[in-house]
């Protein structure tokens, strides 16, 4: 065909250059992280990818951690399973935190287990697949000391006996049996005895009622990390594949790098009142330059006037209040071109701040500044 060409309807692409905020994924630091676990864990490693694999894209965190020795995928709704689904024909997917009413049918279509949390969604649960047809897959999920999702301890024995009952007839399996630690951010193994034992309680419960389930699974990364008696047969790790340890005891490998050109550079004088409410008034003549980045694109707000961003290899601090879509640093007396590269976070090997600054200048924790970067930001991997 030689039909002349078509005008384009976008400008063309440069390659080069800064064109507007930008996520860099370092896929090979996922890997990494994931092979760590796989590595340092006698049993089988889930990769939970909730939240969209927690900010790095669920599909590419769900292969990337399968291809590097986890063998389960986990997420929290079943929209998210069947996500997880989609990136994986095979491995076995987990979903919890479902309401009573979730759409089981679509869940067993798709060959997804349930986390069963109460008698009342194991009813629906059996209800549903006694007119479907289906045999679902379930993990008997038991409170360990959290007072949130999971059967209280007094509502297990029951649970146990219906589950047993709804098994014998047909309608279920019993894959598993879980639990959740509430000392997720303390190193060392003591804080977690009670939730552990809790656990252990449960699951011999189930084995008195007659259950067999094969996969006992309690620990999420800081467990893992620190307490080799909680990781039984199968560990949930969703922080410490993006490079998270919120037990402070791994060098693990952050992944994101998050980046946004300079579109403004202007020179003031001592005294300048600077954006909204002025909570910052310069003390000298000084350079500005203006990111197009802010609040909505997940740079909390309650890090105005205490973080700091690189510009052109030099850590500058956010001064005044960050908007909802640009924020100002402060350049001192170096000047840069419009355009120039100024680096949010990044692992931190080029002096750059990380992840965990971000979270210590808005009094937050790593996890929500990395699933808290929005849409509008460009994301491309490394
Ligand atoms: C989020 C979650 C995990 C993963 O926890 P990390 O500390 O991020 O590894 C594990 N289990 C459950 C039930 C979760 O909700």
């Amino acid at each position: 065909m030689s039909a002349p060409a078509a005008r384009p309807r976008h400008p063309p692409r440069t390659t080069t250059g800064p064109r507007s905020p930008l996520l860099e994924i370092d896929l090979s630091a996922v890997a990494a992280n994931t092979r760590h676990f796989t590595h340092t864990t006698g049993g089988e490693v889930m990769a939970v990818v909730k939240a969209d694999g927690f900010g790095h894209g669920l599909d590419r965190m769900a292969r990337t951690a399968l291809a590097n020795g986890a063998t389960w995928l986990g997420a929290t709704s079943i929209a998210e399973a069947v996500q997880a689904r989609a990136a994986d024909a095979d491995a076995p997917v987990l979903s919890w935190l479902n309401p009573v009413d979730a759409d089981v049918t679509t869940a067993c279509e798709h060959r997804i287990d349930l986390a069963v949390p109460s008698g009342r969604h194991l009813a629906a649960v059996v209800e549903s697949c006694t007119r479907s047809g289906h045999r679902a897959r379930v993990h008997l999920q038991l409170d360990t000391g959290m007072a949130r999702d999971g059967a209280a301890p007094h509502e297990w024995p029951e649970l146990m006996a219906t589950a047993r009952h709804a098994e014998r007839a047909g309608h279920i399996t019993v894959e598993g049996v879980m639990g959740h630690l509430p000392r997720a951010g303390e190193p060392g193994p003591s804080p977690n005895t009670t939730g552990r034992q809790e656990f252990l309680r449960g699951v011999a419960l189930a084995e008195q009622a007659g259950l067999r389930p094969s996969v006992r699974h309690l620990a999420a990364t800081a467990a893992t990390l620190t307490d080799p008696d909680t990781h039984l047969d199968l560990v949930r790790i969703g922080a410490g594949l993006a490079g998270i340890d919120p037990s402070g005891s791994t060098r693990l490998r952050p992944a994101l790098r998050l980046t946004a050109p300079v579109v403004q550079v202007r020179r003031v004088p001592a005294g300048t009142g600077l954006g909204y409410g002025h909570t910052h008034v310069t003390d000298r003549a000084t350079n500005l330059a203006l990111l197009p980045i802010g609040y909505a694109d997940g740079v909390p707000r309650a890090a105005s006037n205490r973080a700091q961003v690189t510009v052109a290899g030099r850590r500058c601090p956010v001064v005044g209040m960050i908007s909802m879509d640009q924020l100002v640093a402060d350049l001192g007396d170096q000047l840069v071109e419009p355009d120039t590269e100024a680096v949010v976070f990044g692992p931190g090997e080029e002096g750059e701040p990380t992840v965990d600054d971000w979270a210590r200048w808005a009094d937050t924790i790593p996890h929500e500044i990395v699933t808290g970067i929005g849409h509008r930001v460009r994301r491309s991997m490394r």
